[in-house]
Protein backbone atom coordinates (compact mmCIF):
# COMPACT_ATOMS: atom_id res chain seq x y z
CA UNK A 1 0.00 0.00 0.00
CA UNK A 2 1.02 3.63 -0.57
CA UNK A 3 2.85 4.79 2.21
CA UNK A 4 2.38 8.69 1.15
CA UNK A 5 -1.02 7.51 1.65
CA UNK A 6 -1.12 6.06 4.75
CA UNK A 7 0.56 8.43 6.51
CA UNK A 8 -1.38 11.07 5.39
CA UNK A 9 -4.47 9.62 6.44
CA UNK A 10 -2.65 8.54 9.70
CA UNK A 11 -2.26 12.10 10.66
CA UNK A 12 -5.89 12.51 9.62
CA UNK A 13 -7.17 10.15 11.99
CA UNK A 14 -5.34 11.36 14.94
CA UNK A 15 -6.86 14.78 14.11
CA UNK A 16 -10.22 13.21 14.24
CA UNK A 17 -9.41 11.10 17.56
CA UNK A 18 -8.75 14.25 18.87
CA UNK A 19 -11.31 15.92 17.79
CA UNK A 20 -13.82 13.26 19.39
CA UNK A 21 -12.01 12.82 22.31
CA UNK A 22 -12.73 16.35 23.28
CA UNK A 23 -16.12 16.37 22.19
CA UNK A 24 -16.68 13.11 24.25
CA UNK A 25 -14.85 14.78 27.19
CA UNK A 26 -17.61 17.53 27.33
CA UNK A 27 -20.21 15.16 28.19
CA UNK A 28 -18.88 11.89 28.78
CA UNK A 29 -15.62 10.37 31.12
CA UNK A 30 -13.57 7.51 30.59
CA UNK A 31 -14.60 4.30 32.01
CA UNK A 32 -12.32 3.48 34.86
CA UNK A 33 -12.66 -0.35 34.33
CA UNK A 34 -13.01 -1.13 30.30
CA UNK A 35 -10.65 0.76 27.91
CA UNK A 36 -11.68 2.49 25.09
CA UNK A 37 -15.28 2.89 27.19
CA UNK A 38 -16.73 5.72 27.88
CA UNK A 39 -19.96 6.50 30.45
CA UNK A 40 -22.03 9.66 29.83
CA UNK A 41 -21.86 12.09 32.88
CA UNK A 42 -25.26 12.07 34.97
CA UNK A 43 -25.17 15.86 35.77
CA UNK A 44 -27.00 16.07 39.77
CA UNK A 45 -28.68 19.40 39.07
CA UNK A 46 -30.86 19.27 42.34
CA UNK A 47 -33.25 16.96 44.19
CA UNK A 48 -35.94 18.52 43.35
CA UNK A 49 -39.10 16.57 40.97
CA UNK A 50 -37.91 18.70 38.20
CA UNK A 51 -34.43 19.20 38.53
CA UNK A 52 -34.55 15.04 38.72
CA UNK A 53 -36.88 14.48 35.38
CA UNK A 54 -34.39 17.13 33.56
CA UNK A 55 -31.48 15.13 34.91
CA UNK A 56 -32.83 11.78 33.05
CA UNK A 57 -33.87 13.80 29.74
CA UNK A 58 -30.29 15.44 29.66
CA UNK A 59 -28.68 11.86 30.20
CA UNK A 60 -31.22 10.06 27.53
CA UNK A 61 -29.74 12.58 25.16
CA UNK A 62 -26.17 12.08 25.96
CA UNK A 63 -26.52 8.49 26.10
CA UNK A 64 -27.11 7.49 22.45
CA UNK A 65 -24.55 10.45 21.32
CA UNK A 66 -22.08 8.94 23.76
CA UNK A 67 -22.58 5.28 21.98
CA UNK A 68 -22.17 7.03 18.41
CA UNK A 69 -18.92 9.21 19.25
CA UNK A 70 -17.22 5.75 21.26
CA UNK A 71 -18.11 3.83 18.40
CA UNK A 72 -16.46 5.89 15.84
CA UNK A 73 -13.28 6.55 18.23
CA UNK A 74 -13.13 2.70 18.83
CA UNK A 75 -12.91 2.49 14.70
CA UNK A 76 -9.89 5.47 14.60
CA UNK A 77 -8.31 3.77 17.42
CA UNK A 78 -8.49 0.25 15.33
CA UNK A 79 -7.40 1.87 12.16
CA UNK A 80 -4.53 3.29 14.00
CA UNK A 81 -3.62 0.34 15.26
CA UNK A 82 -3.61 -1.40 12.23
CA UNK A 83 -1.38 1.28 10.62
CA UNK A 84 0.97 -0.24 13.47
CA UNK A 85 1.11 -3.53 12.77
CA UNK A 86 0.75 -2.68 8.78
CA UNK A 87 -2.48 -3.96 8.19
CA UNK A 88 -3.96 -0.70 7.79
CA UNK A 89 -6.40 -0.75 4.34
CA UNK A 90 -7.21 -4.13 4.18
CA UNK A 91 -10.79 -5.57 4.62
CA UNK A 92 -11.45 -7.11 7.61
CA UNK A 93 -13.51 -9.45 5.76
CA UNK A 94 -11.82 -10.62 2.66
CA UNK A 95 -8.15 -9.49 2.99
CA UNK A 96 -8.23 -7.33 0.39
CA UNK A 97 -6.86 -3.53 -0.21
CA UNK A 98 -9.64 -1.10 0.05
CA UNK A 99 -9.68 1.67 -2.49
CA UNK A 100 -8.21 4.99 -1.93
CA UNK A 101 -11.07 6.68 -3.01
CA UNK A 102 -12.86 4.72 0.25
CA UNK A 103 -9.97 5.52 2.37
CA UNK A 104 -10.28 8.92 1.51
CA UNK A 105 -13.87 9.15 2.90
CA UNK A 106 -13.95 7.18 5.55
CA UNK A 107 -10.28 6.32 6.65
CA UNK A 108 -11.53 3.98 9.42
CA UNK A 109 -13.34 2.05 7.36
CA UNK A 110 -13.39 -2.06 7.92
CA UNK A 111 -14.22 -3.17 5.00
CA UNK A 112 -14.20 -3.06 1.00
CA UNK A 113 -16.86 -1.85 -0.94
CA UNK A 114 -18.08 -5.36 -1.25
CA UNK A 115 -18.05 -5.94 2.31
CA UNK A 116 -19.06 -3.00 3.80
ZN1 LIG B 1 -13.86 -7.41 1.39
Amino acid sequence: MNQELIKELGSLLEKEKKALTEELGTFAHPDKNVKGEWDANYENLGDGWDENSQEVTEYATRLPMEHSLETKLQDINDALEKIKNNSFGICEKCGEVINEERLRVNPSARNCTNHS
